[in-house]
């Protein structure tokens, strides 16, 4: 995983709040704080925990948001004695749907006066 960065553009941890599903997850963090210092090209993240049996992987909500900015590059899933597992975003999240998608040719329109039904059973 050399990449002839010296350091990371951007770290990031979680950062957990009480009200648990406002919460954000390290990948999330590091990617914010990198598109907000102007970078969009992502060629690799490394993730890493304290999990001794398993590989640290991204939780759902992560893989989506890493989607955002391409399928190809690279993630690498660590564990604390420094083994990792190469994968890409699209490994990870295979079948996605990204940003280049909002801009396919739609069969049909909703027209503007649908309404939205909802039907419930008692
Ligand atoms: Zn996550």
């Amino acid at each position: 995983m050399d990449y002839g960065i010296k350091e990371p553009k951007a770290k990031g941890c979680n950062v957990e709040n009480a009200c648990y599903n406002l919460g954000i997850c390290a990948e999330r963090t590091a990617i914010s704080k990198a598109v907000s210092e102007g970078f969009r090209d992502f060629k690799a993240i490394a993730i890493a925990s304290d999990l001794r049996e398993q590989f640290i992987s991204p939780c759902g909500g992560c893989r989506q948001f890493m989607r955002e900015f391409g399928a190809s590059w690279d993630v690498y899933l660590s564990k604390p004695d420094g083994s990792y597992m190469e994968m890409t975003v699209e490994e990870l999240l295979p079948e996605s749907f990204g940003p280049e998608d909002l801009k396919m040719k739609r069969e049909h329109s909703i027209p503007k006066d649908s309404v939205l039904t909802v039907i419930s059973q008692s």
